[in-house]
């Protein structure tokens, strides 16, 4: 049969990438030679999106998990007037885990999203990169990535110091409830 004008592309490619079954979550996304730092190895695509359209669909994905669905995100900020909503079957790139220190990051060229390597990566490497969520929900995301740095939940880098601080916090109440009884 012909193919449908209406069909889906078909998923992205890049010669620095296969994909594969992940240590981390799921399907992963390996190094398929030696990927040099600072290389784009594959575009973040998806569907673009308004600002209001992408807080509807987070606020469609917050109720399903409440009635204990897994929604994952992969809501991208394009700029301030759009994001891309990565959640289509072409964008390989979404195949890439979060790890609490990623040998990629995700950067926005000429209003495209990429991850680059961040370092030199080795040939069958598990790609991985900062998902950069928000402080707001921590609790929502663990974190299996098995890095030293690891702070048990997906959350940027820059809000580790006050999940450590809040779990800290946590430890220290339940002892003292402990000691009560
Ligand atoms: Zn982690």
């Amino acid at each position: 049969m012909a193919k449908q004008a209406t069909s889906k592309p078909a998923p992205t490619t890049s010669e620095w990438v296969r994909r594969g079954r992940s240590k981390i979550h799921g399907g992963g996304l390996y190094a398929a030679k030696p990927i040099p730092a600072g290389t784009r190895v594959i575009e973040y695509v998806g569907e673009r999106i308004t600002k209001a359209e992408a807080l509807r669909r987070e606020e469609r994905r917050l109720a399903d998990r409440a009635k204990g669905k897994d929604g994952c995100v992969y809501v991208f900020e394009l700029n301030k007037r759009h994001d891309i909503d990565g959640d289509v079957s072409w964008n390989t790139a979404r195949l890439a885990n979060h790890s609490c220190d990623g040998n990629c990051e995700t950067d926005i060229i000429r209003g495209k999203v990429w991850l680059i390597a961040v370092r030199d990566i080795a040939a069958g490497e598990e790609l991985t990169y900062d998902y950069g969520f928000d402080y707001a929900d921590w609790k929502l995301h663990p974190c299996r990535c098995g890095a030293k740095q690891c702070v048990g939940y997906i959350v940027h880098r820059q809000h580790h110091w006050r999940v450590r601080k809040a779990l800290k916090a946590e430890k220290v109440n339940k002892k003292s409830t402990a000691k009560k009884k």
